[in-house]
């Protein structure tokens, strides 16, 4: 037995990775490995990539052991990586110059293009888990790349959902999300020459922010270092409202959807999603019984009433982010 491999769940049709040795991590050390001038951090940098030390999935995975129906295994393939965001050990994006934050979308975009050279990997995903509520265990600000050698079912729900659109409708699901979003105007937050910047419809939690393109952008790779600086734009002004609205001890998930790897859909729009588990500054809400046991997510409020709130934080603050944008 290794430890190490993806395990099939055949109720669910889903992997799990099955990682033994991510137990060893540091949890919470005096050391931070991300600071400038470590082992790992040497030289001149803004942003920077490193492997993952305790990778939950590797280009060098143990061997094993198909195994037998229902219980089958696979190899736990793949890549993972740290996103060093900055050489500050505080702050988040809202504080860290609008240039260099295009620099590490720009960087995304670079270590997307070469994880997907190799032929194993179908699905590149970069994403940051900030907060110690939400189980973060260093506290430097850092991102993380996890690449799959098969699709995520979040992703292929919606590749599913772009293209069953299609048919029904006749237009791109994406295009049609923002132009309504923008004609109904409830529920924006912010918008610039690129990206809006929006609570969606179906938010599933309290404060959930999306930021959809305007353009028909699909991966990472494919933004240029203006359209990086627009979504730059646009995540400062995301993260900077939870911490207007949330005080110094903020959580959430951040996530890029860009588009498959090796077989781009064409109804697929690069979008980054922010979930926080953050009902107010001190009051979190927890996916329990009925949206772990359902999948089905109780909306605790109403989503056009936390627009008002998020486009007010957002007012307050993108003077002093020098934002590109607008208030819609
Ligand atoms: N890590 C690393 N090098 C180190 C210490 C930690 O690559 O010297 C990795 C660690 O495996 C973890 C990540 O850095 O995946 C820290 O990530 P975070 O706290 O966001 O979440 P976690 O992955 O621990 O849930
Ligand atoms: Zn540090
Ligand atoms: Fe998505």
């Amino acid at each position: 037995m290794s430890g190490h491999e993806l395990r099939w769940n055949p109720l669910l049709g889903c992997w799990i990775i099955v990682a033994g040795h991510r137990k060893e991590r540091p949890w919470h050390s005096t050391f931070c490995p991300f600071c400038p001038g470590g082992p790992e951090t040497q030289g001149e940098w803004n942003v920077l990539a490193l492997p993952n030390r305790y990778p939950a999935l590797s280009l060098t995975p143990p061997g094993v052991d198909k195994g037998e129906k229902p219980f089958t295994r696979g190899e736990a393939l793949g890549v993972c990586e740290v996103i060093v965001e900055t050489p500050s050990h505080e702050g988040d994006f809202q504080n860290i110059p609008l240039e260099q934050v295009a620099e590490y979308i720009l960087l995304l975009g670079e270590r997307t293009r070469k994880i997907a050279s190799n032929s194993a990997i179908e699905y590149v995903m970069p994403f940051k888990n900030k907060g110690v509520s939400i189980g973060v265990s260093l506290t430097h600000p850092h991102s993380q790349i996890y690449a799959f050698p098969f699709i995520p079912p979040r992703i292929s729900r919606e590749i599913a959902s772009a293209i069953e659109y299609r048919k029904i409708y006749g237009g791109n699901i994406f295009e049609d999300i923002v132009r309504m979003e923008l004609l109904e105007s409830k529920r924006t937050v912010y918008i610039n020459d690129g990206f809006v910047l929006l609570i969606p419809f179906y938010a599933m939690w309290p404060y959930e922010m999306h930021i959809y393109p305007s353009s028909d952008v699909k991966l990472l790779y494919e933004l240029d270092k203006d359209s990086a600086s627009l979504l730059a734009d646009a995540i400062r002004v995301a993260t900077g409202v939870y911490e207007e609205l949330f005080g110094s001890e903020y959580a959430y998930m951040m996530i890029f959807h860009q588009a498959p790897v090796k077989r781009v859909n064409e109804e697929y729009r690069l979008h980054v999603e922010f979930y926080t588990p953050h009902l107010s500054r001190d009051r979190l809400k927890y996916a329990a019984g009925v949206e772990w046991g359902a999948w089905v997510f109780t909306y605790d409020g109403v989503p056009e009433d936390r627009a008002r709130e998020l486009r007010e934080a957002a007012t307050r603050i993108i003077g002093k982010l020098d934002s590109l944008g607008r208030i819609p």
